[in-house]
């Protein structure tokens, strides 16, 4: 019952999480009704729902943040999970709040690496409240990564930022997950976030997932926006979200080509 993690005979090389039966009510409300669901190793998945429909719900049953769902849960003990709000410490610099907790005495070391990947090299003893969003949102994801995850959470991660911010994130996402290939979860309610950054993309409606669509063999990246297979699988989902495209939901109508971030990427060169 409830949340296990993998150190038992669950074959954690086969699968980063293994799902069946999650059901989660809240009073009289069902939430979540017995979800069942594999996700590989290296597997990037992207889960859509309407707002309410238990995206964040399902999110902390598999970070093992709730305590009170039902179904059993594999996952693997190296996980790390991330927030629209960054949730840095104020009262930390920057790298402290990427190292806290970090087992190590070359922690600083990787959090520097980690600081470097995601373009904050120059930004280590800043404090959190002299970042911007996007930057805040970077920082997160060295929080994240030099914890080397098998497993990423991430719950509208890109929410709170601009649109150009949010694609400059979405490129560095998919470059540092090429790189470290941790299995992911990312919810969000942006089909277009999704259709580009996703293997493969889940939809979940009335606490089940209603579909379940692999994207990488039949679309590989990069995921043009001006791709005809972008717009069919745009259609495809936000249909099955019972919202109808007319063509202006078209994630802040953001061009292909937008100007690559300023970033600082050479982790072997500080590596140990
Ligand atoms: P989503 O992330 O898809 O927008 P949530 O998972 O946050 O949806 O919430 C799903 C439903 O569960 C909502 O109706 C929400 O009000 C309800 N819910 C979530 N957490 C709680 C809680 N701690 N107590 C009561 N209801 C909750
Ligand atoms: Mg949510």
């Amino acid at each position: 019952m409830a949340t296990r993690s993998v150190s038992d005979p669950f074959p954690a090389e086969a699968l980063a999480v293994r799902a069946r039966g999650v059901t989660r009510t809240f009073g009289d409300r069902t939430v979540l009704r017995g979800i069942d669901l594999d996700i590989r190793p290296g597997e990037f998945v992207a889960l859509l729902g309407r707002s309410g429909s238990g995206k964040s719900t399902f999110l902390r049953a598999l970070a093992a943040l709730d305590t009170e769902v039902t179904g059993e849960i594999f996952v693997p003990e190296q996980r790390a999970v991330g927030f629209q709000d960054p949730r840095l410490l104020p009262w930390a610099r920057v790298l402290d709040n990427v190292v806290l907790g970090l087992p190590g005495s070359d922690s600083s070391a990787r959090g520097l690496q980690a600081l470097a990947e995601v373009g904050l090299a120059d930004h280590a003893r800043d404090w959190p409240k002299t970042l911007s969003g996007g930057e805040a949102q970077r920082a997160a994801l060295a929080r994240a990564l030099v914890r080397e995850p098998a497993l990423l959470l991430l719950d509208e991660p890109f929410g709170a930022l601009d649109a150009l911010t949010r694609i400059r994130m979405h490129r560095l996402v998919a470059e540092l997950c090429a790189r470290h290939h941790p299995a992911v979860l990312l919810v969000t309610h942006d089909v277009d976030e999704a259709v580009v950054l996703a293997d493969r993309v889940l939809v979940l409606t009335d606490g089940v997932i209603s579909l379940d669509r692999p994207i990488a063999s039949t679309f590989p990246r990069p995921r043009l926006r001006s791709d005809p297979r972008f717009a069919e699988l745009r259609s495809e989902l936000l249909a099955e979200l019972g919202v109808e495209d007319d063509g202006s939901l078209t994630a802040d109508s953001v061009p292909d080509s937008v100007p690559e971030p300023e970033l600082v990427l050479d982790p072997q060169e500080s590596s140990s």
